[in-house]
């Protein structure tokens, strides 16, 4: 089994590669995996490891439609991680969003149809759907994304259903939830309020800190993608759920509590434009199709995270000193 994982030294991506070399995936402890990924600032070499037999890593650009065409052939399945995935750069501008989300996931599926890949797995998220103030969204909702990341998400999801329906693709597509756990970029929720706690440094959290979000350690989202990609159908879209929706407030304190610190810490900054009030995904079609459920206990899980940043400072301050400066993060 030869696998290509685009994004893979990514939050996610990353995480995938590093449980399937590890042989998290029973059936595929001999897989090999070719890592597409074009180190942008989102990634660190260092969360895939330097050397390992069954791992090659290529740094590219998906939107190279000669080199995906070059490294393509002889993989049985491809899963597409890779994206631009910061709503708040994609407020600043849409541009990279435009081209990685859209004009790669393009190239991607073009390139997997002439290269005859048997398999194809895009990663989407939840985001496409908008906001909901009450229930949760089934697969059928209609799409109506509000930040550009996520319309270029929806773009992009709604292309990978088109290369099924128009070109016969056995592409599926995953809607996830927030994702939390280690190696995320500091620049998102959880680990930008950890590291800033472990800095001494203020929180800066939008607004009233009443948005609503479901949260899903990023091993369950994985072990996800891998039931999709072994046994999800065809042209199909699955949601991945996490079930722990907390407002920002709320998540804020028990970061605070996890670090020792109090509310005082918590600063209050002029809410996001086009801010989704809540996400919440109903997820039972992965539940009863393909027997997933989510394992790892939320506050666990999220203890868990918050030790891995305070063992690791050396790889969270290359990530956030390396990104341009933002005066969001800046929250002192
Ligand atoms: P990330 O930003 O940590 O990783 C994205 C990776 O893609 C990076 O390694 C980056 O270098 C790479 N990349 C970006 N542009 C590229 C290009 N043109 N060519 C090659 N590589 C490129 O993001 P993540 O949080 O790991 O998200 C991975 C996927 O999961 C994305 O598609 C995202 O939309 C989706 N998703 C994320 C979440 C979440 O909570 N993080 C939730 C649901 C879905």
């Amino acid at each position: 089994m030869r696998l290509l994982v685009t994004g893979g030294a990514g939050f996610i991506g990353s995480h995938y590669v590093r449980t399937m070399l590890d042989g998290g995936y029973p059936g595929y402890e001999d897989a090999r995996i070719t890592v597409v990924d074009n180190l942008s600032y989102a990634a660190s070499r260092t969360n895939l490891p330097d050397h390992h037999p069954r791992l090659r890593f290529v740094t590219g650009d998906i939107c190279s439609f000669p080199l995906l065409l070059d490294l393509l052939p002889g993989h049985d399945a491809v899963v597409h991680f890779a994206a631009e995935s910061h709503v708040d750069r994609s407020v600043e501008s849409a541009v990279a969003f435009v081209r990685t989300n859209l004009t790669g996931t393009q190239t991607v599926l073009d390139a997997c149809l002439k290269a005859r890949i048997p398999r194809v797995v895009h990663i989407s998220t939840d985001e496409v759907y908008g906001t909901i103030e009450q229930g949760s969204w089934t697969e059928d909702c209609p799409l109506l994304p509000n930040s550009p990341y996520a319309a270029t998400k929806a773009g992009s999801d709604l292309l990978a259903r088109s290369y099924w329906r128009t070109h016969g693709l056995n592409v599926s597509i995953t809607r996830c939830s927030n994702n939390y756990g280690p190696h995320q970029h500091p620049e998102k929720l959880i680990p930008l309020f950890v590291t800033n706690l472990l800095e001494g440094r203020r929180l800066p959290l939008y607004g009233d800190g009443r948005n609503v979000r479901e949260w899903l350690h990023v091993d369950d989202h994985c072990r996800a993608v891998q039931l999709v990609l072994e046994h999800g159908r065809a042209g199909e879209v699955y949601n991945v759920g996490g079930g722990n929706e907390l407002t920002n407030l709320a998540l804020t304190g028990k970061l605070l509590r996890l670090c020792g610190a109090d509310h005082s810490r918590i600063r209050q900054v002029a809410d996001r434009k086009g801010h989704d009030l809540r996400y919440s995904l109903d997820d039972s079609k992965i539940r009863e199709e393909l027997g997933y459920a989510p394992r790892v206990p939320f506050d666990e899980g999220l203890a868990a995270t918050a030790g891995w940043y305070r063992d690791n400072p050396d790889w969270w301050k290359a990530a956030k000193y390396r990104a341009e400066p933002d005066p969001v993060k800046d929250g002192s």
